[in-house]
């Protein structure tokens, strides 16, 4: 699949000691640092392409394009994998519901997509990957679970005994009765007859009436949800098979902490022989009217209709950083206006020939990133740079600000 068009701008890392990334990992629930490396695996969940990117995709893409951002200015390579779930039961729901063809509105929506990440600036991934487009590789994924044991058979249906991995539910820091209540919440059927445990995840669909379905050996059929998302992040990302585990950051929406990423790491655990992730990050949620935003409440805040209405794509994401990632957020309507203000400081300040001194800002900036990307704390610091240039403070180097705030902010005016 076609990615965006986007790049970092420039490396500054040679000119300043950069501090370790430190990051919360959902898998220890604990905040921990980043053991520096040459090349670091991050793969992020992707969409459902049935409704364009609203503010909560935003923000946690904006959040792991952060964490890309920094793992890039350490001096680092980072090998990014993100995927399209474009076949999956609401696309089709929702294909059916509007009478259209699914692959129709799939393509539709990922183009409206791409267009909000370019705008947003999000760095592209090296690999965009649809689940059609990997049919071979989630097959190959299967037949390697199947090799391994841990597969049966309900009706023409297979299913992953999600047991086999000792860690199962240990990256979830859940209780089994909430474990229960989520799978069945999140696309998961704890009740069907014929399981061997309500928890075992759905690995291969066979071909119902109307739907559309694949060759495979286990029949004519789609995969399960979290079969796509480790067979794509274990392909695209190619580990190192002597590294105790498989990739470095698995990331996405807390909504995907379980049942989707504990069930992708078994079946990437029993696929491989070897640890899933060594980072389980998850953004929080975003929130409008006093309720989650989501498609069944139709209370959806779309990027591109704000881009559209006349809203700074840079004080959209302004807007996003204003409040941690990982803290859910009630989303306010004064927001865009309060970040659109700093975008028209900075650019304002950013265009003077002398300004307050700018070493000192850029240090505040970095640090606030690192420690778990406190970007409230990053952005507070850049205020206090436009009082200090209003003020008359002068020193600074504007165009060394511009080059970091472009390559760790993804910020340009
Ligand atoms: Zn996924």
């Amino acid at each position: 699949m076609k990615s965006w068009a986007g790049s970092i701008a420039s490396l500054q890392q040679g000119t300043r000691v950069v501090p370790p990334l430190s990051l919360f990992n959902t898998a220890s629930d604990s905040i921990e640092t980043v053991e520096k490396k040459a090349l670091y695996r991050l793969y992020v969940c992707g969409i459902t392409p049935y409704d364009a990117t609203h503010l909560g995709h935003a923000s946690t893409y904006v959040a792991f394009d952060l964490i890309n951002r920094y793992l890039r200015f350490t001096g680092a390579s980072v090998r990014f994998v993100e995927n399209i779930t474009d076949i999956d039961d609401p696309l089709l729901e929702r294909a059916q519901r509007d009478q259209v063809d699914w692959q129709d509105l799939a393509h539709s929506q990922i183009e409206l997509f791409r267009g909000d990440m370019v705008a947003l600036r999000v760095l592209p991934p090296d690999h965009y990957i649809g689940v059609v487009e990997a049919m071979d590789q989630i097959i190959s994924s299967i037949l390697a679970l199947q090799s391994k044991g841990s597969l049966y058979s309900v009706d023409d249906d297979l299913y992953f005994r999600v047991r086999l991995d000792p860690d199962f539910l240990t990256r979830s820091h859940i209780s089994l009765e909430t474990a229960l209540s989520f799978f069945s919440e999140r696309g998961g059927d704890p009740n069907r007859e014929g399981k061997e445990d309500p928890l075992d995840a759905l690995v291969w669909r066979a071909q119902r009436e109307g739907e559309p379905g694949w060759p495979s050996p286990f029949g004519i059929g789609r995969p399960g949800w979290h079969i796509e998302c480790s067979a794509i992040a274990l392909h695209f990302l190619n580990p190192e098979s002597h590294d105790e585990f498989a990739i470095d950051i698995q990331g996405g929406g807390s909504d995907l902490i379980f049942p989707h990423h504990d069930m992708s790491a078994a079946q990437g655990v029993i696929a491989t022989g070897q640890k899933f992730a060594r980072f389980f990050v998850h953004a929080g949620m975003i929130g409008l009217d006093g309720q989650k935003m989501s498609k069944s409440l139709g209370n959806l805040l779309f990027v591109s209709r704000l881009i559209d209405g006349g809203v700074d794509p840079m004080a959209i994401r302004i807007a996003l950083m204003g409040h941690h990632y990982r803290s859910d957020h009630m989303w306010g309507a004064s927001e865009i206006d309060q970040a659109t203000a700093l975008v028209d400081r900075l650019r304002l300040n950013l265009s003077r020939v002398e300004v307050a001194p700018t070493s000192s800002v850029i240090e505040l900036v970095v640090a606030a990133l690192s420690q778990d990307l406190d970007t409230p704390r990053a952005l507070a610091a850049l205020k206090a740079w436009c009082d200090g240039c209003d003020a008359g403070y002068v020193g600074g180097s504007p165009g060394e600000l511009s080059r970091v705030l472009d390559d760790l902010l993804g910020l340009a005016f």
